[in-house]
């Protein structure tokens, strides 16, 4: 039998990114070691993963895997790679985030776009934004990162396999161990699709031929039927979208009827249900189930 030391690190969420919220990272030991993802970067982070790292393995690290390119996932990288001499190997579809982490954030351009067409108040949108650049300005990027199209890894005998999952981004990868997969953000308990919808449902299909699906937030490990419940959670938000839709609506009015009022304080929850509101109208548009006039959405079709 094989043996792998599989531990994982859950690295909070500073205050103003979401109170409550964390990051699941994963530190694997076998002839080599390895960090999957590393969690959003703050003057508390480090000293917390560098104090956990220490305890565990004594700050030795060989890589450092980057699941895909959000800031809650790679930003602690550079800093790590700083103290630890380790490689970060990242999908080469998301490996420009990680050079430059303002790149990270360049789905807030089109969605600013989409919002204030649809009712939102530039000047809200732009304390977004500022807010998101200060939490970069502050973080520390890589000296290096090694973009990959395909990886594999020896691990004393046993393979790790880098897997395509594209959707959640373009360059969203699982890293697979036999019947175990380090899944990113292609699935997380109770979310719904924030990138390209098709592609998120073929990523989460994948899933299901593994046993142990080891999550980037919440829930961790899921199992198949977790993930299937997923798939009809994205589906029934896909209709609830094509419902709300019926009569014409600007998108601000479709995401406070789907999530109600947003809350104040944290940055990100404020512009991801925006965002994952938006992922569905546009595939519902290129399906001919919605069309946009201006800043109304209207559903041409009953229903799916
Ligand atoms: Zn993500």
């Amino acid at each position: 039998m094989v043996i792998i030391m599989i531990i994982p690190i859950t690295v909070p969420f500073p205050k103003d990114w979401g109170k409550g919220d964390s990051t699941h990272c994963y530190l694997l030991k076998r002839g080599l070691t390895i960090l999957i993802d590393a969690g959003l970067d703050s003057g508390d982070n480090r000293t917390y993963i560098r104090r956990t790292l220490k305890e565990v393995n004594g700050l030795n690290i060989d890589y450092i895997l980057v699941t895909h390119g959000h800031l809650d996932h790679f930003g602690l990288a550079g800093y790590l790679q700083r103290e630890t001499g380790a490689e970060i190997l990242v999908h080469e579809l998301d490996a420009a985030a990680l050079k430059d982490y303002t790149k990270a954030i360049s789905w807030f351009d089109e969605v600013y776009e989409f919002a204030v067409e649809g009712g939102y108040e530039p000047q809200e949108l732009e304390k977004i934004r500022c807010k998101m650049l200060i939490a970069i300005e502050m973080m520390h990027g890589p000296d290096e990162v090694k973009p990959f199209k395909e990886l594999e890894l020896d691990l004393e005998g046993i393979t790790l396999r880098s897997q395509n999952l594209p959707g959640h981004t373009p360059g969203s990868v699982g890293y697979t161990l036999g019947e175990s997969i380090f899944s990113g953000d292609v699935a997380i308990e109770g979310s719904t699709v924030v990138g390209e919808f098709r592609q998120e449902m073929n990523s989460l299909q994948k899933l299901k031929s593994f046993k142990n699906i080891f999550a980037g937030h919440r829930k961790t490990p899921l199992s198949v039927a977790d993930i299937e419940s997923l798939e009809v959670h994205f589906v029934n938000r896909l209709e609830e979208v094509l419902r709300t839709v019926r009569r014409g609506m600007k998108l601000r009015d479709i995401v406070s009827s789907i999530y109600g009022e947003l809350p104040e304080e944290s940055f990100i929850r404020n512009i991801i249900p925006i965002r994952q509101t938006l992922s569905y109208l546009k595939y519902l548009e290129e399906e001919g189930y919605v069309v946009k006039n201006g800043p109304l959405w209207i559903a041409v079709k009953e229903s799916l």
